[in-house]
């Protein structure tokens, strides 16, 4: 008798999922997602794996799954703890014959795996592409083989078609008998500072209820039409898809997207701007199959580069950025609104980590950390990837980018709106950027 466990990772819908799917076909069925207690712990580089907006989130997607399981007689194990001991104690208690997931490109959750199977070696192990556009076995190369720079990947696979959404899952093996009473199943509210909308800003809500009603808008409102002329803009809700976040904690997939826009294209227009949109998911399933072939290289200080760069690591430059504290107020603006909201645009990302890199000359690392901790939208692939094009060690061929801040105010935000909006911590622009100088000596004097 088939007797499955589907540890559910960045996979949290019923829609378009393969890998429920196949763990559907067994007698009995664990749902279990794992909140591993390491996410809480601030790690290197000072900052924390999950930070509480992300977390917020997070709840919001496991509360939604949960209830669509309930629906179909189902229901999700939430574990908190070691991810490795807690998936082994359930496969042994209730001796599971297979384990099916989603496969991600982390280096982290690939050694999960390999170590599940050293431990449970009875257990089959069934990992399913489904986080990506496309799966491993139709790229048409070997990973090894994977081109080092965007545009000859883009060209390599535009030929390659992508596969139909899967429908929805409408029924579901039975739950494990001896399974433990419901109340245990709710989310563990962690002890953590009680969690604040922002008042100003967006909201996100997590799940998969929310990610659908968010594509479903955007394409029906035709904002994909003009994407390519407002996907630069700092505020505004409608300038981009705000799929990132529903994306990257797989309450919607990145096919169902790639759907939605080929459907736009057929019913609507097909356009510069409709096809920016699909170059971005491009830019995203990169990052995912480069993640994968580097591996740890991706937190490397000198990343894929020859050489390290110049910077190095400043406390009270840092920590003045991530404050949004720096003598430029549209970094702190950007800042600010991302401490608040755990979201920015791409330009405002580019500028800000322009900015440290190059104005500050802070480790990029220190920053993409930070980014880690407060995105709600946090990929490890395309986070840390964009971090190393910026400081110059990915795989950008130009190496590094330097934004110049006054160009990109008078552009951006020519009459100071978003400034205005979030420059709310007060005004730091006279302030000098270090308060001592090399031989430690005050640069102000103290009563300043
Ligand atoms: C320093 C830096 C760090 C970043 N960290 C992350 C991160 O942790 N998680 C994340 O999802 N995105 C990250 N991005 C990429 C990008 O800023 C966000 O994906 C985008 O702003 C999300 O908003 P959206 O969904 O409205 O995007 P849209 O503009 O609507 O784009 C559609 C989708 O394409 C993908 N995409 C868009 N821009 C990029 C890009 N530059 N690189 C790769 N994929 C892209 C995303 O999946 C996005 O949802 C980062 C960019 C920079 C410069």
């Amino acid at each position: 008798m088939k007797r499955s466990l589907y540890w559910v990772t960045n996979d949290l819908r019923l829609n378009d999922n393969i890998a429920l799917n196949l763990a559907s076909q067994s007698e009995q069925l664990l749902c279990v997602y794992v909140v591993d207690k390491k996410w809480f712990e601030p790690k290197n580089y000072q900052s924390k794996p999950l930070g509480d907006k992300r977390w917020h989130f997070l709840q919001g997607c496991l509360s939604d799954f949960n209830q669509s399981l309930l629906a179909l007689d189902q229901q999700l194990y939430i574990v908190y703890g070691d991810t490795l001991s807690s998936l082994t104690a359930l496969c042994e208690k209730y001796d599971i014959t297979d384990v099916t997931t989603t496969r991600l490109p982390g280096t982290y959750e690939n050694n999960l795996i390999d170590e599940l199977g050293q431990r449970m070696p009875d257990v089959d192990i069934h990992q399913v592409d489904q986080f990506t556009l496309f799966p491993h076995h139709i790229l048409p190369f070997e990973l090894e083989q994977l081109p080092i720079s965007y545009s000859k990947f883009r060209k390599v696979m535009a030929d390659i078609s992508i596969a139909a959404v899967t429908p929805s899952i409408e029924s579901l093996p039975r739950m494990f008998a001896n399974m433990p009473s419901p109340t245990i199943f709710r989310p563990p509210w962690l002890p953590n500072a009680p969690y604040q909308r922002a008042k100003c800003g967006y909201n996100f809500e997590g799940g998969e209820t929310a990610g659908l009603k968010q594509l479903s808008r955007y394409f029906s409102l035709a904002l994909p039409a003009d994407y390519k002329q407002v996907r630069n803009n700092l505020d505004g809700w409608d300038n981009s898809s705000k799929l990132s976040a529903w994306l990257n904690y797989g309450c919607i997939s990145a096919r169902q997207v790639n759907h939605s826009i080929t459907v736009f294209e057929e019913q609507h227009t097909q356009n510069s701007s409709t096809e920016c949109l699909y170059l971005e998911l491009l830019w995203r399933e990169y990052f995912q199959w480069l993640h994968f072939k580097v591996g740890a290289k991706t937190y490397q200080f000198k990343g894929l580069a020859e050489h390290p760069p110049l910077t190095s690591f400043y406390p009270e430059r840092f920590n003045k950025w991530c404050l949004g504290q720096t003598p430029y107020p549209l970094v702190n603006a950007c800042m600010n609104e991302l401490i608040t909201t755990g979201y920015i645009s791409n330009r405002a990302r580019q500028i800000v980590a322009s900015c440290l890199v190059n104005e500050l000359s802070v480790d990029w690392r220190y920053g993409a950390a930070w980014f880690e901790e407060q995105l709600i939208d946090y990929d490890a692939g395309v986070n840390w990837g964009n971090w190393q094009y910026i400081a110059g060690v990915g795989v950008d061929p130009r190496g590094g980018r330097h934004f110049n801040i006054e160009k990109q105010t008078a552009l951006y935000d020519p009459d100071g709106v978003y400034q205005a909006k979030w420059l709310t911590r007060g005004d730091h622009s006279s302030k000098p950027l270090d308060s001592v100088d090399a031989a430690d000596w005050p640069v102000q004097p103290l009563n300043d």
